[in-house]
């Protein structure tokens, strides 16, 4: 084995996602998830050589706990001796982190003031750094923003239409999410079709229980569907997306509602389980939709419906469209909305290849759309760890 492993984590505010990974092969030497943290029953859940384990933690237990065991295993499997970096995703950076970055206290100062614009996220994401750094204090930490391949967006496309003065003292603008995955998959789509990436114009859907689409121009984002936070866009399992903002005094002044209660509505009680009242996960609104669901047709219409929209719309800053991917758990595994969304976007020069449609599933790169279209569809499954591992091996050889 040669010395260049990454260790991947990516914290939420209760569970703890990780990994090791060689970058240069792209090869899992580890994998695994931490859940249910400062609940009554924590556990992690890991695979090593094809083999599955969990190992139960005591009640209340959480984020320090579950790195001091993760160290303990990585240390007993002689996985630390590869390790020379830990790489964290970071969901927000703001505007002060347009690339990935060795965390140092400047940073650190940097995320904690960016966890304002990402209250949910980022401090989670501060958790796994500083356990993470005590755990492994000899290795370069490095941070991985989601919000960072989207800093190419001109102020035309991350403005809103708010007094300017918001934007100036507070930072509030579109920021955009799910980037180290909509970089990862335009790369592969410009790669597989053989374009020149000075010219290449390629539509990402990440499709997952968060959804966002991304236009990328030459390389770059030029604009993408979510916003300041990642409610901003698309239908999502349990996210609305774009609604009338003058709902909310509705909701407060007619129904009401407190903005906390606005808040858990629109983030965890809307989308497909809103539409539905069956479920937040695509799998199951697929099945009932297929044995006559209305509610459940209903919000699997409306998902690709305004997801062809938004599409569609992205072909303004790009001028046309090379290629549209689709990744993410729906967007990988997914052929009836893939079928769907292209059937709707027929006007871009697109019909879908049905039998590679079908083909491409469960972790399958594939090409759906049929020879000699003007516009290709593609599914390419992601790999937002790989890049974070590339990125903090990069960073830790560099310094
Ligand atoms: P992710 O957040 O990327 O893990 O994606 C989770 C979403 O992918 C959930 O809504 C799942 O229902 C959906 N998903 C996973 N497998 C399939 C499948 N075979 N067909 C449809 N949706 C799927």
């Amino acid at each position: 084995m040669s010395s260049t492993h990454v260790l991947v984590l990516n914290c939420g505010s209760s569970s703890l996602k990780f990994a090791i990974i060689d970058p240069n092969t792209a090869q899992e030497h580890l994998s695994g998830l931490a859940e249910r943290l400062g609940e009554s029953n924590p556990q992690i859940k890991y695979k090593h050589q094809g083999q599955k384990h969990t190992v139960a933690l005591n009640a209340g237990e959480a984020h320090q706990i579950a790195i001091d065991k993760l160290v303990e295993l990585v240390k007993s499997l002689g996985l630390d001796k590869e390790l020379v970096a830990v790489g964290h995703r970071v969901v927000h950076g703001g505007e002060h982190f347009t690339q990935s970055v060795l965390i140092d206290d400047t940073v650190h100062q940097a995320i904690v003031k960016t966890a304002d614009l990402a209250p949910l996220h980022n401090p989670a994401n501060l958790l796994g750094i500083d356990a993470a750094t005590k755990a492994f204090s000899h290795l370069p930490q490095v941070a991985v923003f989601d919000t960072a391949f989207h800093q190419s967006m001109s102020p035309t496309a991350y403005l809103y239409a708010l007094p300017y003065e918001l934007y100036k003292s507070h930072g509030i603008r579109r920021y955009g999410f799910h980037g180290t995955s909509h970089y990862f998959v335009s790369t592969q789509a410009i790669k597989a079709l053989g374009l020149e990436q000075k010219s290449s114009r390629i539509i990402t859907a990440h499709l997952g229980n968060g959804c966002s689409v991304c236009a990328i121009k030459d390389g770059k984002s030029v604009d993408t569907s979510m916003g300041l936070t990642p409610l901003e866009g698309l239908i999502m399992g349990t996210r609305s997306g774009d609604i009338d903002p003058g709902l909310f005094s509705y909701l407060v002044n007619q129904l009401g509602y407190s903005v906390e209660q606005v808040d858990t509505l629109l983030n965890k009680q809307s989308g497909l389980q809103g539409i539905s009242e069956l479920s937040n996960d695509c799998r199951t609104i697929e099945e009932a939709a297929a044995d006559g669901h209305p509610q459940a047709t209903l919000a699997l219409d409306m998902f690709c419906y305004r997801l062809a929209k938004q599409i569609a719309s992205f072909a303004v800053p790009l001028g046309g469209v090379d290629a549209l991917v689709f990744t993410g758990g729906i967007g990988e595994n997914s052929d009836v909305i893939r079928a769907k969304v292209v059937e709707q976007l027929s006007f871009l020069g697109m019909e879908i290849d049905a039998q590679a449609n079908l083909d491409a599933r469960f972790g399958k790169e594939g090409e759906i759309t049929r020879s000699g279209n003007t516009t290709k569809a593609l599914v390419i499954p992601t790999n937002e760890e790989w890049v974070i591992a590339h990125d903090a091996a990069q960073l830790a050889q560099e310094q």
